[in-house]
């Protein structure tokens, strides 16, 4: 069969033809653009049949970003694996926040509590070369692919296991980004991303639990100064706001997502309390 046809049989398996094509380019080893210049040519039947299971894995809801291995995050090519949560576009506002804030920030330290796939805190690494940057996770599995993905583009991240600050008593930052579970236990969006790590999505209840831990720890973490951010559901903004308040930060502020939803808050941390 040739590549055109092949591609046209793809549709009736419901997976959008932009997919289709970048998981047959992956089975080929091939960029995408090659594929479109050479649809004339014979798809032979071992790469036919790998694409098809990779189809068929699509067609289920597997993300794309798992079937080829890899997704782009602050122009960072990063592997995942079902072990991390797939970087999400909106995340790269907060990298973006922070970016702004990481070379005033006190000591230029940062730390990214809940790294995952590393997407944060190596786009902060690569980004700001001069800034020390650190980075939890409490899995393990998670650890070992942000490590791979800071290997393979050099960055000197220092990543450590545990829950959000743990892994540092009694050491302080000049900024912190989270992109925690924030979902709530009952939301029926979990449904469609039955295939990411359900413990990086939702800490289950209503969804504040992590927000709220990282949060009430931050003072003892945070140097005089220092900046806290925090990624959010579209409708936590108020919750996240009054908690960050009551710990005693300042100069609170929200920005919102590429659709206009609130989906990121900050605030200051104003020193000893
Ligand atoms: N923004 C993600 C989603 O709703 C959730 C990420 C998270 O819980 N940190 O798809």
């Amino acid at each position: 069969m040739l590549i055109q046809q092949a591609l046209q049989q793809a549709r009736t398996l419901g997976v959008a033809r932009l997919d289709a094509q970048l998981l047959l380019a992956h089975v080929l080893g091939q960029p995408r653009e090659w594929l479109l210049a050479h649809d004339d040519e014979l798809l032979a039947p071992d790469p036919a049949a790998r694409w098809h299971g990779l189809l068929t894995r699509r067609a289920a809801g597997v993300p794309l970003a798992y079937l080829v291995g890899e997704r782009e995050f602050h122009g960072l090519r990063l592997q995942v694996t079902p072990a991390v949560l797939v970087p999400r576009p909106e995340t790269e506002i907060l990298v973006d926040w922070a970016l702004e804030l990481l070379p005033v920030a006190p000591a230029a330290t940062a730390v990214d509590l809940g790294t995952g796939s590393g997407a944060i805190a190596l786009a902060l690494k690569a980004s700001c070369p001069a800034a020390v940057v650190a980075a939890s996770d409490c899995s393990a599995q998670a650890l070992a692919i942000a490590q791979r993905n800071a290997a393979a583009h050099g960055l000197d991240v220092e990543f450590a296991q545990g829950d959000w600050w743990a892994p540092w008593p009694g050491r302080r930052f000049g900024l912190a980004v989270a992109n925690p579970p924030y979902v709530a236990g009952d939301d029926p969006h979990l449904a469609a991303l039955r295939h990411e790590p359900r413990a990086a999505l939702t800490p289950e209840g209503d969804g504040l639990a992590a927000l709220q831990s990282i949060v009430a720890a931050a003072p003892r973490h945070l140097l005089p100064g220092a900046w806290l951010l925090l990624e959010h559901g579209h409708d936590q903004a108020e919750a996240v706001a009054h908690e960050l308040a009551q710990r005693g930060f300042v100069c609170v502020r929200t920005r919102t997502d590429l659709a206009g939803l609130p989906r990121c808050t900050g605030a200051r941390w104003r020193g000893a309390k």
